[in-house]
């Protein structure tokens, strides 16, 4: 076991989406396995303070942490890998660095000096790496770096990572990620791009100890010895990292090419421990061999970038594979949905999930959806805006309050049954200032929620502004309405539920956060088992 800590880090070459963030999860998982503490750790080159304000279709999903923050979707790949929670220190972008320096300024710290990208924006990176080490809590820290290895934004981070590399000595490794092309004319993987990238890296001062190389076709021996003689690496420091037919398949597939094992030399830690990786195993081999399949609609307005979603369609990976179902999803626009065409549209769909979002466009068909899951006895889970929505569905259409809406959307609607929270009214920034994070929430007993949790008192994360306005509460009730779970501080709504349905469940949390590959979501799983009987 090692006594201080060790610091991994994950850089990118050639072009960037070659997947870091499933590599960097995918070690963390192998080292998890042989009794580690392991902590990911990313850090984004943009400007924004973090990727709350930003459009999904920019990143993709904004995930968010039991701690508030809001986050690159990788943290969300890290917690579902891992099953340990992230935190706010988890995700630093190149705007919280450059924030919280000229803060320190504005305040005289740094005692008239000039202040400039080195030492003072290194430093500052430096120092949130090595925060996470010293919480004593992680042997291991992998730190992520966003970006490819080349772009002006990276360079301070590649700057602190060579200076860490010579604090740190033999308690750091830099594993780099590359791709080689295959050329199929004449059926070849080519290196070039590779060594190019490497040398990119040495002209920044760092040598990496470690390649992953991204490839569509195997890489034979003496590839490998070819790339470490270009690269200055050990040929056994080269690894294959095959195209997989799953993300969760790249643990095991790390493991054959022994990446934990080179790094772990790498580190001067003499290892003594064997995986165990039992529990992984058997999720994968329940997830390729289903037993039933279902289609299930998922109705939101970023259907065409699907990493807007990404904790919701992994969360259906992990309760289908528990289930032993292949759930398909079927991804539909709201803003296609009318009368004329929904019946078409949801055909053979055993379930329907509406999707969080924010702002008007596509919100009509968001609660046709819901009208038709309702009035059709189709299994339903509305998630953040979808429990908003079907809030509203049913002051229209069961209540008979015809102009009932969010605030969001109708400003002046005389019937606002979803209504801004009394402490966001005052506030103007965007940024950070949304009800974020973990709140409690108690159930009712009898209820769906209460059973499928088996528990009275759950924890679950928030990323909202609107809410249910508590002054219709007994309008709903008295028509039907179910009130199943409720923040016991604040007296605020957090799930709905409709008797007489199969299963109508709508809560103003997101499940899907906290859903992982060893711990399926039982909401999740409770919609999967709901649609299977349909
Ligand atoms: N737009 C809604 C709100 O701010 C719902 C947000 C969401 O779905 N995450 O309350």
């Amino acid at each position: 076991m090692p006594s201080k800590t060790k610091y991994i880090f994950v850089t990118g070459g050639v072009t960037s989406s070659l997947g870091k963030g499933i590599i960097s999860a995918s070690l963390a998982k192998l080292l998890q396995s042989r009794g580690y503490s392991v902590t990911i750790q990313k850090l984004d080159p943009y400007i924004n303070v973090d990727p709350g304000t930003l459009n999904p279709y920019e990143h993709g999903e904004c995930y968010v942490t039991d701690d508030g923050a809001e986050t690159d979707l990788d943290l969300g790949h890290y917690e579902r890998f891992l099953g340990v929670p992230t935190s706010q220190a988890n995700n630093v972008t190149t705007g919280r660095i450059y924030q919280s320096v000229i803060e320190k300024e504005r305040k005289g710290e740094f005692l008239g000096k000039t202040v400039q990208v080195i030492p003072h924006i290194t430093d500052e990176i430096k120092n949130r790496i090595k925060v996470l080490g010293k919480t004593g809590k992680y042997q291991f820290v992998i730190t992520e770096i966003g970006g490819t290895v080349g772009d002006i934004e990276s360079l301070p981070y590649i700057e602190a990572v060579r200076q860490l590399k010579w604090e740190l000595g033999h308690d750091c490794v830099v594993v780099h990620l590359t791709l080689l092309p295959y050329l199929s004319t004449t059926g070849e993987l080519k290196t070039k791009p590779t060594q190019h990238s490497v040398k990119m890296l040495l002209e920044s001062g760092v040598q990496p100890d470690i390649l992953v190389c991204r490839a569509e076709h195997k890489i034979a021996k003496e590839l490998k010895r070819k790339i470490a003689l270009f690269c200055n690496v050990a040929p056994e420091a080269v690894i294959e990292a095959r195209d997989a037919s799953s993300i969760y398949e790249v643990p095991l597939l790390m493991d054959k090419e022994k990446l934990d094992e080179v790094v772990l030399k790498k580190l001067g830690v003499n290892e003594t421990t064997s995986h165990n990786l039992d529990a992984w195993r058997e999720f994968i081999n329940r997830l390729n061999h289903p037993k039933n399949e279902i289609k299930i609609g998922l109705v939101g307005k970023y259907v065409e970038l699907k990493d807007s979603y990404k904790s919701i369609s992994e969360a259906f990976i992990h309760a289908g594979a528990q289930k032993e179902c292949k759930v398909k999803l079927e991804w539909i626009h709201s803003e296609s949905l009318t009368e004329e065409v929904i019946g078409e549209k949801f055909k053979g769909l055993k379930g329907i999930l509406v999707a969080p979002g924010f702002g008007n466009r596509g919100i009509e068909g968001k609660i046709l959806a819901i009208k038709y899951a309702r009035e059709n006895q189709i299994p339903f889970l509305g998630i953040c805006l979808g429990m908003q929505c079907a809030v509203i569905e049913f002051a229209r259409n069961v209540i008979g309050l015809s102009d009932a809406h969010s605030r969001e959307m109708n400003p002046a609607t005389s019937n606002p049954v979803i209504d801004i929270l009394e402490t966001q009214k005052s506030i103007v920034n965007m940024g950070g200032t949304m009800r974020l994070g973990a709140y409690a929430c108690r159930l009712e007993e009898g209820t769906i929620a209460r059973t499928v949790y088996g528990k009275s008192e759950i924890m679950e994360r928030h990323r909202h502004r609107y809410e249910f306005n508590n002054e219709y509460k007994s309008k709903f009730t008295n028509a039907g309405m179910i009130l199943s779970g409720m923040n016991p501080v604040a007296d605020l709504v957090e799930i709905i539920e409709l008797p007489n349905h199969p299963w109508f469940v709508g809560v103003q949390f997101h499940p899907e956060y906290k859903s992982t590959v060893t711990k399926p979501h039982p909401l999740f799983l409770g919609f999967v088992e709901a649609a299977m009987k349909r």
